[in-house]
Formats: structure tokens, C-alpha cells, sequence
């Protein structure tokens, strides 16, 4: 915990802007730790002006404070340099409009994308967001992680999905960028600035996404091959095919790798898909495609704070090098967006971190690709960067922060190179 000059007056404050339920009981403050960091006191606003009220109270007393979502991706980042207020964003969760025919929603950003994804389904739309744990997983917080996951293949990235997008400022105000028609932005898209910024330049408090009609039939499929090789030559096949896939991903735990597809589209299209791509996976593997009920869920509980989880980003033709690279330091599990050339390597809470990190950053640089530590034991982000490279446009984003958020009220630390 961080030293508060005057706890007491901060607390009262706090509760006069929103109220007893608004305030966390002490008791369950230990949820909201970060990196080993306990906030002081934490609060969940029901309003965006309740927003804009603490965190303008945090800017004038000099605090620090971290957003959080359902918590699936708290993880992410470097340890924070102060953390005072934990700023729980659950209680706005209101759908603010809904315009079917236009094929717009705008939601507040503490809903979650299940309960999203459940009231567009009525109307047979359903909107390009797809995080594990959509039952946590909060609009604001996938939005701030800006992460994209096998649903990339199709609907591509939650950047690519946003319209329109309101924020509370580090200093209080309130702010928007963009709006509710597709073709929107006049000047620079501020939108795309706050996806994947971990909230450290602003807090999302609500979002306006295009959407897209839910497909009328949708199979899911795996696929067993003995290689990387072979599971990306499948994937990449499957891209030149124009087949009807939605998702898809590759998963390896040791044994053959596994390439898994979702189909959807139109009945008659899926269906001969289907019989194009088990033609194909006989081709490839010898076997056929195996039918699944849904989608696995691999990662089957959200992130404990001991494992090791390490992203990859590389050209997706050093994909496979790569792959066969970090095998060697033997993950329990690995996944991969073959044709993105992104993968997630995981490795149990007993095993020797700093050599494995020490190994994997070497392994990745070799394939000029970028590491991140999407999570580990914070005794090892010490004196570390979890982002683990230097971009050339650090200068810029520092300023950016400097002047976003000259005090350091958001999210101070977490992001790159610790803005
Ligand atoms: C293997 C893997 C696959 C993934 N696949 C997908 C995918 O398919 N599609 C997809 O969309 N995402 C995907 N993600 C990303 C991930 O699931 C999301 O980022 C997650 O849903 C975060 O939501 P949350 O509400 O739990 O956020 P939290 O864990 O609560 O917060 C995450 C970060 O956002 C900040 N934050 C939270 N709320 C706000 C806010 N309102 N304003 C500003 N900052 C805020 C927090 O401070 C924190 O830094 C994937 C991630 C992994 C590891």
C-alpha cells in the first residue's frame, strides 16, 4: 500500500461521491491487489460523472488509480509505481442505445461481453469482441488490454470494431471521440489511442461498436497434426481457400498440435465447407477432422498470478521456428493465431522463471520477434520491463503520457517502458 498523507478526509470524500454502496468492504479489498500492491480503499462508481468526480479527486490529491474490469487480465503490466484507488468499473453496465438497423450499440464499459453478446443475439447480431471469460471479461477492460483472440481470423481486431468511444480524462473531464456512424472521424482517431493503453491515459466508460449479423449455422472442428509445420500449413491453406471461418487457433500441449476452426455462415456453405476442410486435414494429417460441441475453452480458469504466460508476436512465417524453439523450454501449453503469428506459451507456477524468461527473450529475438510477459510472479517484474522491448516511438509515447496524464494518475507504471 502506498502512504496517504490524510486517509480519513480521502475516505469521506470518496464515500460523498458514491455513497455506502459504492465503497468495497475492507474485507474484500485483498481481490483488487496488483503485483503484490493492495489499493487503499476501493470504489465503484454507478455513473460516469461519479467517475469523473474520483478521479478528479485522485488527480488534485495526488493519488494513484487502477481501473479494473472483471480482473481476467490484471496480470498485464508492470508493476504500478503507486496504487491508492482501485477503481471497480461493474456498477456501469448499462446499454445506452441499441440501433438494430443501423447495426450500432453503445454500452457502458463495465458490462460484460456476455451479457453483450446476450442482448444482441435477440436481434441475430452479435458484436466482434471474443475474450476468454466472457462472463468477466468487461467491454472497458477487453477495450484497454486491446488484445484479439481467434475470432481475429474474420472479425479482426477490437480496434477494428469500436465507432465511437466516451472516457474520464486522469484530470476528471469527460471526453469522446468518434461517434455512432461508421465513417466518423475528422482528424486524428483518438478511439484507437486508448486501445491496449492499459488504462493509463484514460478510463473507458463507455464504447460504441459496429456490429455484425450472427451467422445462421456454425460448426466447430479440430484438427490433430504431428507438427507446427503441418497445423500452419493447414491454417494458411484453409486462407486461400476463402473457406467460411469465423475462428481459429492452434493449441499443443506436448502431444500433436491441434488446429481448431470454427465454420459459420450459411447452412449449405458451412456444410461444404466442412467436407473441403476434412478433405484437407486428410491430407495433411491422414485423420479426420474431429466435430466439437463448442468452442474449448483451454485456458478452462482465469490467469493465477504464479504461472508464467508469455506472448509472442512474429512475422507469421518465423512462426514455426519459433514455435519449435520455445518447446525446448518446455511450456505445459501453447497457443497460437497462425496466420497473426501471435502465441501464448504457459508454463506451471513451479517452474524456473528467470531462466526461461532468459531463454525465451533470446529464443524470440532470434526470429526478430517480441516477447511479453503477460503474467508471472511480481517478484519477477522487478527491475524488469514486462513489454520487453524498447519501440522506437517510446519518446512520443512518453510525451504522450506527460501530457495525457502529467501527474500520474492512472494506471502510473503499468505501461510500457513503466509510463
Ligand atoms: C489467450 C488470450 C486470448 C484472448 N482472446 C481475446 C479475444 O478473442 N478477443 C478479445 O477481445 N480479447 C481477447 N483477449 C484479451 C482479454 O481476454 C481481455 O483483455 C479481457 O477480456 C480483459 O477484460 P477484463 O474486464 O477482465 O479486464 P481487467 O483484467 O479488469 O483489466 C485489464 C486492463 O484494462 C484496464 N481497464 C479495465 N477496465 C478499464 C476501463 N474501463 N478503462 C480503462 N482501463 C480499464 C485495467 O486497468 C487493466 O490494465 C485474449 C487474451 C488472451 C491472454
Amino acid at each position: 500500500m502506498t502512504y496517504i498523507s490524510e486517509p480519513e478526509a480521502i475516505g469521506e470524500a470518496l464515500l460523498e461521491i458514491v455513497g455506502p454502496e459504492g465503497i468495497i468492504p475492507l474485507e474484500m479489498q485483498w481481490a483488487y491487489t496488483v503485483d503484490g500492491l493492495s489499493p487503499a480503499i476501493v470504489v465503484q462508481p454507478a455513473s460516469v460523472e461519479e467517475v469523473s468526480k474520483v478521479i478528479g479527486l485522485a488527480s488534485r490529491w495526488g493519488l494513484g488509480v487502477i481501473p479494473w474490469g472483471g480482473g481476467t487480465m490484471m496480470g498485464l503490466g508492470n508493476r504500478p509505481h503507486r496504487y491508492d484507488i482501485a477503481l471497480d468499473m461493474r456498477r456501469l453496465n448499462q446499454v445506452i442505445e441499441h440501433e438494430p438497423a443501423d447495426l450500432t450499440i453503445t454500452v457502458e464499459a463495465g458490462t460484460t461481453v456476455k451479457e453483450l453478446q446476450a442482448r444482441l443475439a435477440a436481434y441475430g447480431q452479435r458484436v466482434a469482441l471474443d475474450p476468454p471469460w466472457p462472463d468477466r471479461a468487461t467491454v472497458g477492460g477487453t477495450l484497454a488490454t486491446g488484445i484479439a483472440g481467434p475470432a481475429r481470423w474474420r472479425l479482426g481486431h477490437p480496434r477494428d470494431t469500436i465507432i465511437g468511444i466516451k472516457v474520464v480524462m486522469p484530470d476528471g473531464r469527460i471526453a469522446k471521440a468518434g461517434g455512432k456512424v461508421v465513417k466518423n472521424v475528422a482528424g486524428y482517431d483518438l478511439c484507437k489511442l486508448y486501445i491496449g493503453s492499459l488504462g493509463t491515459l484514460a478510463v473507458i466508460v463507455e464504447a460504441t461498436f459496429k456490429l455484425v449479423p450472427t451467422p445462421r449455422s456454425q460448426r466447430v472442428v479440430a484438427c490433430s497434426l504431428p507438427t507446427f509445420k503441418q497445423a500452419c500449413g493447414l491454417a494458411k491453406e484453409l486462407q486461400w481457400r476463402l473457406l467460411p471461418i469465423d475462428s481459429l487457433w492452434m493449441e499443443w500441449d506436448g502431444g500433436p498440435c491441434v488446429l481448431v476452426c470454427r465454420l459459420a455462415g450459411s447452412p449449405g456453405a458451412v456444410s461444404r465447407s466442412l467436407e473441403e476442410l476434412d478433405a484437407l486435414a486428410r491430407q495433411y494429417s491422414g485423420a479426420e477432422a474431429q466435430p466439437l460441441e463448442r468452442w474449448p475453452e483451454v485456458v478452462s480458469s482465469p490467469p493465477v498470478a504464479e504461472r508464467l504466460v508469455l506472448r509472442v508476436s512474429v512475422l507469421p512465417s518465423r512462426l514455426v521456428a519459433c514455435l519449435e524453439a520455445l518447446t525446448a523450454l518446455e511450456p505445459e501449453l501453447m497457443v497460437a493465431l497462425p496466420l497473426a503469428g501471435v502465441a501464448y506459451a504457459r508454463w506451471p507456477a513451479e517452474a524456473s522463471t528467470p531462466n526461461i524468461l532468459q531463454n525465451a527473450f533470446q529464443a524470440v529475438a532470434t526470429y526478430d520477434g517480441i516477447l511479453v510477459i503477460h503474467q508471472c510472479p511480481f517478484k519477477y517484474k522487478e527491475g524488469r520491463d514486462v513489454f520487453g522491448w524498447r519501440p522506437p516511438a517510446q519518446p512520443m509515447m512518453k510525451e504522450i503520457k506527460r501530457r495525457w496524464d502529467p501527474k500520474g494518475t492512472l494506471s502510473p507504471g503499468r505501461f510500457v517502458a513503466h509510463l
